[in-house]
């Protein structure tokens, strides 16, 4: 499969409004500092399916030259993971999309006004989308009561999307998330800044070998990272328009 990290920001994304730190002055020159909001694109090469619509989907899509999308899946009904579904309005009309039952509920009462095929999934049982197999499984991203990460596989190749999450993560969906050939891990802040809702750099390198994940990307960063391409000589952040074939 394919996947392609079409937004590794924050709910704020990269340069923030007003700011002139290092790294949203490298965003602004563009640099690989420059991250659009939470969007992931996974491609069986037939069938592509977005992990999450943030509010920058438009440009994600045209920028990135994705003329079909197959599928959403939504992993939480926070607006930075939401807000661009309403993209799709007189350009696909009844979009299947899938998620667990409170997101779907909440996230379709706010895009009330569009057209979709609602596939309510449980966690915890697979539900195939073109070849890909997905499963939903709970994390935890107080104060929502529901997020829910996601593992894909294909070809016998398995990647995990965390979702947004702390580091406090229910046995059971570490079990699913273990060996796994690729972690795109939620790491929204440097090491020396901690949030109740997110994991930090710390927790998702220590959450990368906890489930001795045998390559992770750590994703939905934020601003207060060193500008890219000094942050990444030390860990392995992703950037927007990375692709990963697996
Ligand atoms: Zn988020
Ligand atoms: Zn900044
Ligand atoms: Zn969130």
């Amino acid at each position: 499969m394919r996947i392609t990290l079409l937004g590794t920001g924050d709910a704020v994304g990269t340069p923030k409004i007003g700011c002139k730190c290092p790294a949203c002055l490298d965003a602004k020159k563009g640099g690989k500092s420059k991250r659009y909001r939470p969007c992931l694109l996974f491609s069986d090469g037939n069938v592509n399916v977005l992990v999450d619509t943030g509010p920058d989907l438009r440009t994600q899509l045209i920028d990135n030259g994705i003329d079909k999308v197959d599928a959403v899946i939504w992993t939480h009904s926070h607006r930075d993971h939401t807000g661009g579904f309403g993209d799709f309005w007189r350009v696909k009309n009844f979009m299947p999309v899938y998620g667990e039952k409170r997101v779907l509920d909440y996230t379709l009462g706010e895009f009330h006004f569009m057209t979709f095929e609602r596939h309510d999934q449980e966690m915890y049982i697979p539900f195939k989308i073109g070849d890909m197999e997905f499963t939903l499984f709970e994390v935890n991203h107080p104060p929502i009561d529901v997020s829910t990460g996601i593992r894909v596989r294909n070809n016998g190749k398995t990647a995990i999307v965390t979702g947004d999450t702390n580091l406090e993560i229910p046995e059971r969906s570490l079990d699913l998330m273990r060996d796994t050939d690729l972690l795109l891990a939620d790491a929204i802040f440097p090491r020396d800044i901690r949030v109740q809702k997110h994991m930090n750099i710390d927790d998702a390198v220590y959450l990368s070998k906890k489930v001795n994940a045998k390559r992770s990307i750590f994703i939905h960063l934020s601003h207060l990272f060193p500008p890219h391409d000094e942050a990444a000589q030390k860990y392995s952040l992703g950037y927007d328009g990375m692709i990963i074939d697996l």
